[in-house]
């Protein structure tokens, strides 16, 4: 038996959550009057919902129209649907999403629901219904990882969530001490979190700026375990903090995010490398990671945990095997301080150096927002129906930029900026 709770839990600061919803729709959307918004989000976090949906009210926005999900209602199918069931998904409601973000309405996904709810499913039934939902999804995915539309990702502590991450406490003292850490990762825990915000951003377009001007060839990874060179793209920029949608709106897609990042080359990563934290995919720890690329591609996978469903994600598809991210995050992050691992990508692929297997982003492109997807490929540009982010930075990380002319420049030494 498992209760959701509908108002903030008393360990739930309602003046911080507020903040969070402020944030969101001010920083995180920077939302436009007359704007339309589509919300999705876990019935745990309804009480973020209705603080979201207000101040997009009172921002102006034309319709706030929200989507929840449910985990006993996502158990049920598991246990009970048929199986044929499991090759499809909801299209109709996917290419509505997608028509409505080609009609300019902005996106805001709440994640925290418990990230290792399917655990205990059948993995591959899992793997189907995951893969009838890409397909279905892509279109409109295809429009947010394009950049059509302003989009955000932001986080509330649901409780099954908490659970997971501070397993030997009480339920309430749980979902206390995981609200303060989404807060303060968020950046809302300051009283002008709005001020806050542009000075972060201001930090992160220095660094992103600073890797533009270089124009590295490759990076190259030496580390306990590590020995990798990542090409980068031909034409790939580096992006961070703010950035501008299609549609013209500045947002910042993810809340938290400590990341500057940009697209490898997808035939021209060398070496091998090895994970320095858990990663947890669709209810499967996979801990352990060590990897050998040529040529791009991984030619040999192990993991000491869930070797069996990495095997099986990177048989996903041809891109599966190959870079669509390198991200740079210094061991220093507030979030990588704070040393709890979220079992959630937004939080964990922000605490360290990673890079991501599967689909690149268009953005990371010089000029990418009209780019066809032919150019993109024939730049390096990876595709693949995957995207995860799986870390490999640490305190003992060492990376070099390495100019067209094979001189290096020291990026980061020990897990920081040089
Ligand atoms: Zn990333
Ligand atoms: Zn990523």
């Amino acid at each position: 038996m498992t209760s959701h709770h509908l108002v903030p839990s008393a360990t739930v600061d309602p003046a911080k959550l507020d903040r969070l919803a402020e944030v969101a729709v001010r920083v995180g959307l920077n939302l436009q009057p007359g704007q339309d918004l589509l919300l999705t989000a876990p019935v745990a976090a309804l009480p973020l919902v209705r603080r979201i949906a207000e101040h997009a009210y009172r921002a102006g926005a034309g319709l706030v129209t929200p989507f929840l999900a449910d985990e006993e209602v996502a158990l049920a199918r598991y246990r009970h649907a048929p199986d044929a069931s499991f090759d499809r998904a909801a299209g109709w409601l996917y290419e509505g999403m997608a028509r409505a973000f080609s009609q300019n309405t902005a996106r805001l996904a709440i994640v925290g629901d418990n990230p290792m709810l399917l655990s205990g499913e059948d993995p591959q039934k899992v793997a189907r219904a995951n893969k009838a939902n890409s397909l279905a999804y892509k279109p409109a995915l295809e429009k947010i990882a394009g950049f059509d539309i302003n989009w955000n990702i932001v986080a509330y502590p649901g409780a099954s969530w908490a659970r997971q991450v501070f397993p030997d406490d009480a339920e309430a003292a749980a979902v206390g001490k995981l609200a303060e850490a989404i807060f303060s990762a968020s950046r809302v825990d300051g009283d002008d979190p709005v001020a806050a915000w542009a000075d972060h951003n201001r930090a992160l377009a220095v660094r992103r700026d600073w890797l533009n001007g270089e124009r590295f060839s490759a990076l190259r990874f030496t580390g306990p375990g590590t020995d990798l060179t990542v090409g980068l793209a031909d034409g790939h920029e580096w992006q961070g903090g703010a950035s501008t949608a299609k549609n013209g709106v500045v947002c910042n897609a993810n809340i938290p995010t400590e990341e500057v990042f940009t697209t490898p080359h997808a035939l021209r990563v060398e070496g091998h490398v090895s994970s320095t934290k858990p990663l947890s995919y669709q209810g499967t720890l996979i801990d352990g990671i060590a990897v050998r690329f040529e040529a791009g591609r991984i030619v040999e996978a192990r993991a000491a945990r869930g070797e069996e469903v990495l095997a099986k994600v990177l048989d996903t598809d041809e891109g599966a095997r190959r870079l669509g991210e390198v991200a740079l995050v210094p061991h220093s992050s507030p979030i990588s301080k704070s040393g709890i691992l979220f079992y959630n990508t937004l939080f964990d692929e922000n605490a360290s150096c990673h890079i991501a297997l599967g689909q690149c982003y268009a953005k990371c492109f010089v000029g990418g927002d009209r780019l066809a997807p032919d150019r993109i490929a024939a730049q390096g540009g990876n595709s693949s129906l995957i995207h995860i982010d799986w870390m490999i930075g640490s305190g003992e990380i060492d990376i070099d930029g390495v100019r067209p002319d094979g001189s290096r420049v020291p990026v980061f030494r020990k897990g920081e900026w040089a």
